[in-house]
């Protein structure tokens, strides 16, 4: 009975605040299908806002699985660059030259199909049954995470863990609009119930909420480690032009172009010149400038004025922007 009260409170909020997005809005079954499969790989890493250009323009060139399946991969990856995280782009098109071949065309409708598609997880294919297929399941995005950890208070590092988390989310029921259900949950979380500031007087379950009782919004974390890595990357640079690899050693950014590096193991005297974040990796960078001109295979010249007629990811262009101030 209480989750039949929440659920409706929070359904009855989204059909008056709910966001128009691109990915909501209405149409056939099929194509709601494959906005919500593009959108949902978009949205693993990336915010909304950030999303909703990309999402656009994607659509616009690429309206279906079929074309999707096809689409040449240089001009995919365009289309995907700035967003980063290019595996995403990348099992994407392979998900859908699975599902063209393997599933008659047709997005499957069940968790274990769906999670054997590249790119697939738990979440995501969570998330597409409830969106697309309207099936009761509620994904366990960062957003509603938020929500239940605040509503129910849940401050232990036991409490949070993922396997309480799913038992915990019970309390959030079910609906036959199981569809809109888990996206009022999202937006809950994505524009009321925000990471730093909640908006407590504008949610539609704040009556029972524990945290608002307790005046306490601070969400405990499970630790993550990220790893230090250390590199030693190699500038190259002939007539105003820098020398880029396309990168076959490293698991990260995977045959894209970066300039060429080596990671080095417990380093001494390491000075660092930058620092990146990427995925659980916290990589420590020294920069060496290069005389000695060697042939290297897979290598390219590029001069940093032009950079807008490659396909870069963002971490090749940030080194070029410290380059060239730096000079
Ligand atoms: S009352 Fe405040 S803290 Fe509680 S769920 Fe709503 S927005 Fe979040």
């Amino acid at each position: 009975m209480k989750e039949l009260i929440i659920t409706n409170k929070i359904l009855n909020w989204y059909d008056i605040h709910k966001r128009t997005l691109p990915w909501r809005k209405k149409t056939s079954l099929k194509k709601k299908q494959y906005y919500t499969l593009v959108s949902e790989f978009m949205l693993q890493q990336t915010q909304v806002v950030t999303v909703i250009p990309y999402f656009n323009r994607f659509i616009k060139n690429i309206p279906d699985l079929e074309t999707l399946a096809n689409f040449e991969n240089r001009k995919l990856i365009k289309l995907w660059e700035g967003l980063g995280y290019y595996s995403r782009v990348r099992n994407l098109k392979k998900a859908a030259k699975i599902v063209i071949k393997d599933f008659n065309k047709k997005l499957p409708e069940n968790f274990l199909d769906l999670k054997s598609l590249p790119g697939i997880g738990d979440y995501t294919a969570s998330a597409i049954l409830a969106i697309a297929f309207n099936k009761p399941f509620i994904p366990l995005d960062g957003n509603v995470e938020r929500v239940l950890k605040r509503y129910l208070y849940l401050k232990k590092e036991n409490q949070i863990q993922k396997n309480n988390l799913i038992e915990s989310k019970k309390i959030l029921g079910t609906s036959i609009r199981s569809s809109d259900y888990a996206q009022a949950l999202m937006e809950l979380g994505a524009i009321i119930c925000k990471p730093k500031k909640p908006l407590c007087q504008k949610c539609p379950i704040s009556k029972n909420c524990k945290s608002l009782a307790k005046q306490d919004f601070v969400l405990k974390k499970i630790k993550k480690d990220s790893k230090d890595k250390y590199f030693l990357l190699k500038i190259y640079k002939k007539n105003n032009k820098y020398l880029l690899v396309k990168n076959r050693n490293f698991n990260f950014l995977k045959n894209f172009n970066i300039f060429p590096m080596e990671e080095l193991i417990r380093p001494k005297n390491f000075n660092q010149n930058l620092n990146f974040k990427m995925s659980n990796m916290n990589m420590n960078i020294k920069i060496k400038n290069n005389k000695v001109i060697k042939p290297i295979p897979f290598s390219y010249w590029i001069d940093p004025k032009k950079l807008k007629n490659h396909t870069l990811p963002t971490f090749t262009k940030k080194i070029f922007t410290y380059l060239e101030n730096h000079k």
